[in-house]
């Protein structure tokens, strides 16, 4: 009799197994099946998983298949693996590539076509989450936003500049956002009230922008031969770090000297916006060790966890102006329009020029490929001992056609592996540890309930395979699910 009780609960429990199934209703939804998704946390892998998207939300993450109602469609993801779509933390989407605004003006047609490729470049490499550090064209961040397929795009608006300092070569531009700061020999015109120019004043002003963080600069110059930039004084920057964290932004200063990462580094700035690959007159040591002054600096960084983005791309998006083979490379023709490479290919002397003058190619080759060894060395003793190193390319950083948006990412990925990063530390680099650097993790960075639906779904596993990250099948933003071939810039219509 007891047994006969005991299967009929038994029967009883399978039953109320089965009634509790989840039930979820969608609109312009998606059931995402039998996927294996990487957790980008713990590097764990869920096998035979299900993810539904409603709207532009994630509605839904399991292993058990839910009973999805409404409007969806289906995607089977068997033997493909899902990841959070990845974050890029210092762009610039406002210029085109290595243009001046002279040759913008002369060329509208390319720029249009750039632009409008723009926001599909990003996603075509899996970037769906970006972070513009600084624009002196705000209202180009507005035309980004209304692209109809775009990644999520976050801003600092205008930098903080220090009055003088770098980035404000020039009175006559409209550089709203200025900082302040007395300096007999770079004098700030009449015109402006000191008042609207305190730390307060723009932190407040930046942060009603609708910013998430606020961008300054230590940069004395890069011409020895000319007298120093005005940088900002350690009371200053105190000053701007306790106003941007009242206003609730993260403070990103620009700096790649071995003085302004020691002077960043002592005034726990949250992130440098750059690595150190300015050495002054320190070289390699004579077993292609650190030299101990610049160890000292990182060890500052590491010990006051400020967020350092090594930027490798920096380096060698300039040293490709050297390269005349670049240009070919067909990954190019993904992110670019057609009518932009040719302007580039007729162009390219001209454009070395400008950045290098008369000095050969061979030179500039050699010193940029050892500034970027140092970058990548400084990248892994970051590593080793426990930095905070975050995913940022600054695309395009420089007047060069060798920052390509979106492409960019993933040179900059390659570039981290060939240093001796670890590729689950890239995923996390690009995803979660990005996604809480600017406090965006309630909304991106895992594949979780009630995050936004920007995933990436990889024929190949991006912990195993760096070129996973070049092996997309389909790129979800924003609830919608786009092949990536409908991405390249191959693929636009004339
Ligand atoms: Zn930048």
């Amino acid at each position: 009799m007891n047994k006969i009780i005991g299967i009929l609960l038994f029967i009883f429990t399978l039953i109320s197994c089965k009634t509790s199934e989840v039930e979820i209703f969608v609109e312009n939804g998606l059931l995402i099946e039998n996927a294996q998704i990487i957790s980008p946390e713990n590097q764990t892998i869920s096998p035979d998983s299900f993810v539904v998207v409603n709207g532009d939300s994630i509605a839904y993450v399991g292993v058990e298949k839910p009973i999805v109602k409404g409007s969806f469609e289906t995607i089977d993801a068997k033997g493909k693996y899902i990841i959070p779509g990845l974050i890029d933390s210092h762009v610039h989407v406002t210029a085109t590539d290595a243009l001046s605004d002279e040759e913008e003006m002369e060329n509208p047609e390319i720029v249009a076509s750039y632009r409008e490729q723009l926001p599909k470049s990003y996603l075509y490499f899996g970037y769906t989450t970006l972070i513009d550090l600084g624009t002196a064209k705000p209202e180009r961040l507005d035309d980004f936003q209304k692209a109809e397929i775009r990644p999520d795009l976050y801003f600092v608006g205008g930098g903080a500049v220090i009055g003088n300092g770098y980035g404000l070569s020039n009175w006559n531009d409209d550089i709203p956002n200025f900082i302040y700061q007395e300096n007999e020999a770079y004098p700030i015109p009449e015109k402006y009230v000191k008042e609207n120019h305190s730390p307060k004043a723009v932190a407040n002003r930046i942060a009603a922008s609708g910013a998430i963080a606020l961008k300054t600069y230590y940069e004395p110059g890069f011409d020895p031969t000319q007298p120093p930039f005005p940088t900002p004084s350690e009371a200053l920057m105190e000053e701007l770090k306790t106003e941007a964290h009242k206003n609730n932004l993260v403070l990103v200063v620009h700096g790649n000297s071995l003085e302004a990462h020691r002077f960043l580094g002592n005034a726990k700035v949250d992130i440098v916006a750059h690595g150190l690959w300015n050495w002054g007159d320190f070289r390699l040591d004579s077993d292609s060790g650190i030299p101990e002054e610049i160890k000292k600096v990182l060890d500052i960084e590491i010990k006051n966890n400020v967020g350092y983005m090594p930027t490798l791309q920096v380096i060698n998006g300039l040293r490709e102006l050297t390269d005349s083979n670049y240009l070919n490379d067909s990954e190019l023709e993904h992110v670019l329009p057609n009518g932009l490479i040719e302007y580039y290919k007729a162009n390219s002397n001209t454009m070395y020029v400008n950045v290098f003058g008369d000095a050969p190619k061979n030179i500039i080759s050699t010193n940029f490929n050892r500034l970027s060894g140092r970058g990548k060395i400084n990248l892994k003793y970051l590593f080793d001992h426990g930095g905070n190193i975050l995913f940022g390319t600054d695309t395009p950083s420089s007047p060069t056609y060798g920052n390509p948006p979106g492409y960019n990412g993933y040179l900059e990925m390659l570039e981290m592996e060939s240093a001796g990063i670890p590729l689950s530390k890239i995923l996390a680099m690009a995803t979660i540890e990005n996604a809480k650097a600017f406090k965006l993790e309630q909304l991106y960075g895992t594949v979780e309930e009630g995050k936004k639906a920007n995933l990436l779904i990889l024929n190949k596993n991006p912990l195993q395979d760096i070129t996973a990250y070049n092996d997309i099948d389909r790129v979800v933003v924003n609830g919608q699910s786009i092949n990536r071939t409908n991405l390249s810039a191959k693929n636009a219509d004339e």
